[in-house]
């Protein structure tokens, strides 16, 4: 299984429109942080789990010229604005682009794309097939996918387990019963927005607590903020077996 970091960054990205803090203003590719979203590449299947407002961007940078599965985590803008550029791939698979959400991500996508819906279509727009998924394991092609449901505030997100990769992102809390499922993991990608207290989002020393706590073998941190810090900087500071992600970085899994 191989994993490319699509995106990094919180629902701002990195940096922010208009900031002029040493975060947004570093020349170090590390601090450019487009969207979180991650592709999976796994048993010859080209997986994408989310499609912010950077999809686009990000299928070009990674080569990507097929999409077996897109997985959606939650609704909002930031892990859907993109679902529109799955065109692409309607036009270069020459089919629909399989995609698998919960109900109420599928409530949210049917508000937000209503023209992708109707029964007699705008020639041109995306081609989906739609599968609905609960928090429960399911069949994607021949891989298992094991959803973790996580909360973030007050919405239920899911992450997701394929194998020994666990990926979470936008939560700020897991049940014990949930955290069986993670427990373990080769690889854990889990949110950590920064160092300060946030309503929705782990901070990074809750985020390094959990993953201890799940005994993952090697995590990497998501969903930054430029409130972080310096990539580098911050990075030195991390445990053994601990790093924050940064966009277009590879493992083998
Ligand atoms: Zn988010
Ligand atoms: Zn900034
Ligand atoms: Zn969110």
């Amino acid at each position: 299984m191989r994993v490319t970091f699509l995106g990094t960054g919180t629902s701002q990205g990195v940096p922010v429109i208009g900031c002029p803090c040493n975060v947004c203003t570093s020349e170090d590719l590390h601090d450019k942080r487009l969207r979180s979203s991650v592709r999976i590449e796994v048993n010859g299947l080209d997986l994408v789990i989310d499609s912010g407002p950077d999809f686009r961007q990000q299928c070009l940078r990674a080569g990507m010229n097929k999409l077996d599965g897109l997985l959606f985590t939650h609704g909002h803008k930031d892990h859907v604005a993109g679902l529109d550029d799955i065109r692409g791939f309607n036009y270069s698979m020459k089919k629909h682009v399989d995609i698998y959400a919960d109900m109420r991500v599928q409530d949210t996508l049917q508000r937000e794309f209503p023209y992708v819906f109707e029964k007699v279509k705008y020639p041109g727009v995306p081609e989906l097939d739609m599968h609905i998924i609960e928090n429960k394991p399911f069949n994607l092609k021949g891989v298992e996918v094991m959803p973790i449901e996580v909360q973030h505030h007050r919405l239920p997100v899911l992450g997701f387990r394929i194998g020994g990769f666990s990926y979470i992102t936008d939560a700020n809390f897991i049940s014990e019963k949930e955290k069986e499922k993670v427990r373990g993991s080769d690889v854990l990608v889990l949110n950590a927005l920064r160092h300060e207290a946030h309503v929705s989002h782990f901070t990074l020393a809750e985020a390094i607590q959990l993953s201890d706590e799940l005994e993952a073998k090697q995590t990497y941190f998501t969903h930054i903020s430029h409130q972080m810090g310096l990539h580098q900087e911050i990075n030195q500071t991390m445990p053994a077996g601990k790093a924050l992600a940064y966009d277009q970085q590879q493992l083998r899994i």
